[in-house]
């Protein structure tokens, strides 16, 4: 993530992280098994750029064998899989979604969530919209991550916590939570939530798994 990202952030910090020219940071899925069920949560960027098939077919996994997909929030770099053109790429898959992250965005104008609105028809025969708080399948729980996007989603599955865009760039944001990325939407609620969420893994020994974090996108905090 380039530093520009992170304009609240002083020089003086970003040099003394040695962040100067950028933060490490993926673009990141997950493929989990929790309870016996397998849930993919998020897609990526999606055609052309994107990896998330060859990786999964890397691990024995066709489209059709993801029956579960749980969307931690509407952004592109997290829905863009969904899709390769016209044609939805998970057939077989029950798709997730916070009401309050569906409602919001088709809430907005058109110019901003086009993509958005046509990958939610393509699905609409299979979508789910879940309340924070809810316990979804695989005994996934559904915690209020809003900020980066008004219903922002993090998932506890098993003892993994699944915490999407709570940061775009860790180098930075973990011992400093109180700066964000432009993208964040809400940024005090965003701060809000990366700190509480933080706080939640550490005391209850989750390791994070989030979609910006840097490669292998895990991390324990202490
Ligand atoms: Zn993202």
């Amino acid at each position: 993530m380039p530093r520009s990202l992170f304009a609240d952030a002083p020089d003086t910090l970003i040099e003394r992280l040695a962040l100067q020219d950028g933060i490490p940071a993926t673009i990141s899925a997950f493929w989990v098994e929790a309870d016996g069920e397998h849930i993919l949560f998020d897609t990526g960027i999606g055609a052309p750029e994107g990896r998330l098939m060859e990786r999964l077919q890397a691990i024995g996994v066709a489209p059709d064998d993801v029956r579960y997909l749980f969307l931690t929030h509407l952004h592109g770099d997290h829905i863009g899989g969904m899709m390769c053109g016209d044609s939805i790429v998970f057939p077989q898959a029950e798709v997730y979604i916070a009401k309050a992250e569906y409602d919001a965005w088709m809430q907005m104008p058109a110019e901003q969530n086009a993509k958005v609105v046509a990958t939610m028809e393509a699905y609409k025969e299979r979508l789910h919209l879940f309340a924070f708080g809810d316990t979804l399948p695989g005994g996934v729980l559904a915690i209020d991550a809003a900020g980066h996007t008004p219903g922002h989603t993090a998932f506890k599955a098993g003892s993994l916590l699944v915490v999407g865009d709570i940061m775009h760039g860790a180098a930075l944001q973990v011992p400093h939570p109180e700066y964000c990325a432009e993208y964040d939407m809400d940024k005090a609620k965003a701060v809000e939530a990366r700190r509480r969420l933080m706080e939640y893994a550490r005391d209850n020994r989750l390791t994070m798994a989030g979609m910006h974090l840097p490669a292998p996108a895990f991390l324990d905090i202490e």
